[in-house]
């Protein structure tokens, strides 16, 4: 059998290395209900359906959109007035929002509500009065959008060096958390601030995602029983290089890919685990295991037990109204939601 265009290596190792699943993995409820409005948004509007940057971190979800209906676009400049544009997962600034109404633009929200969350918490200790401290990459786009609710009375800081680097005027002080950073990956920062800032808020409860918490504890899972761990991820996307990192950090060797060819025979030399981004399909993940099944037949494939996620996130209401004005089924868009989310797709 050819994979990809090559010719199968023969090798004889089969039977001997064994593939791990990752438990959970691949899509959370945030990343189906983004991918869930657009497609409904084609449906119920028409083609085209412009989206203000991927909708999710991953080519494979953008390629199919764009082949149903939908363009992507960085700004919204480059969206004709009057037209219908779908925000990201990954949120938008007050001034993004201002800019679309000023532009007459019809707006979708497909913000994750785990997102719209710190969106909110900043907005309500800025009002307040904090100044607020960001945890995050700056570069990332979850938080340029966090960082436009407050741009005057906001710092964003990545390291414990950062911390000690910043210029805070005097006051009270809150901070929050970019959404896919886990709770290791923040927690020396956080101490490091609570340190410099004893009386500094804290959100009520972590910031952090139950999806990129539960994929990184189910990497370090796969870890106990795996030397090379396969993370199936855009590079772009800020939880699959978490869960490299993870993987690395336990004493694997963390091999991040965004299609399965880049697999190469010669990492395959132990068991290996298989892990995915939350934006990732799962189809990705099971060329993955094909992949490795054509490098080294015979590899059996076991997918270990972990923590089951019933998350779901209703579509827009406004979105659901106009689709049953039409009399399309769409119910709530939960049973999908909750099914991908869990696996069960
Ligand atoms: S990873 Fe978490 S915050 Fe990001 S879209 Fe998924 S559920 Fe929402």
């Amino acid at each position: 059998m050819s994979v990809s265009g090559v010719q199968s290596s023969s090798t004889d190792r089969g039977g001997q290395l064994k593939i791990y699943l990752a438990n959970p993995r691949s899509f959370c409820a945030g990343v189906v209900r983004a991918i869930d409005v657009v497609r409904r948004a084609i449906q119920v509007y028409g083609r085209p359906v412009y989206v203000r940057h991927a909708i999710v971190h991953n080519q494979l979800v953008v390629d199919e959109l764009t082949a149903a209906g939908a363009i992507f676009v960085e700004e919204l400049s480059e969206v004709p007035a009057g037209s219908l544009v779908v925000f990201s997962a990954h949120g938008v600034s007050p001034a993004v929002r201002a800019e679309a109404r000023q532009r007459g633009l019809l707006v979708l929200d497909a913000t994750c509500p785990l997102v719209a969350k710190v969106h909110l918490e900043v907005a309500r200790y800025a009002r307040d009065g904090y100044h607020v401290i960001l945890v995050g990459h700056r570069e990332h786009v979850e938080v340029q959008g966090t960082f436009g609710e407050a741009p005057a009375t906001i710092s964003v800081v990545d390291s414990v060096e950062g911390v000690a680097r910043l210029e805070v005027p005097d006051g009270p002080v809150a901070y929050v958390t970019q959404t896919t950073l886990s709770v290791d990956d923040t927690a020396e920062v956080v101490a490091a601030l609570k340190q410099r800032w004893p009386g500094i808020r804290e959100p009520a409860k972590a910031d952090i995602c139950y999806a990129t918490q539960n994929r990184q504890d189910a990497v370090k899972r796969l870890a106990a029983r795996c030397r090379v761990i396969v993370v199936v991820s855009s590079r772009a996307s800020s939880n699959g290089n978490r869960l490299a990192e993870v993987a690395w950090a336990r004493g694997c060797r963390s091999n991040l890919v965004e299609m399965a060819d880049e697999i190469r025979d010669d990492s395959l030399d132990g068991d290996v685990g298989i892990t995915a981004a939350a934006s990732t399909p799962e189809e990705l993940v099971q060329a993955c295991v094909r992949r490795i099944q054509w490098l080294v037949p015979g590899t059996a494939v076991q997918e270990l037990s972990g923590k089951s996620e019933e998350h779901f996130f209703p579509l827009p209401e406004s979105l659901l109204a106009a689709a049953r004005g039409l009399g399309l089924d769409v119910g709530s868009g939960n049973a999908r939601a909750a099914a991908r989310a869990s696996g069960n797709q």
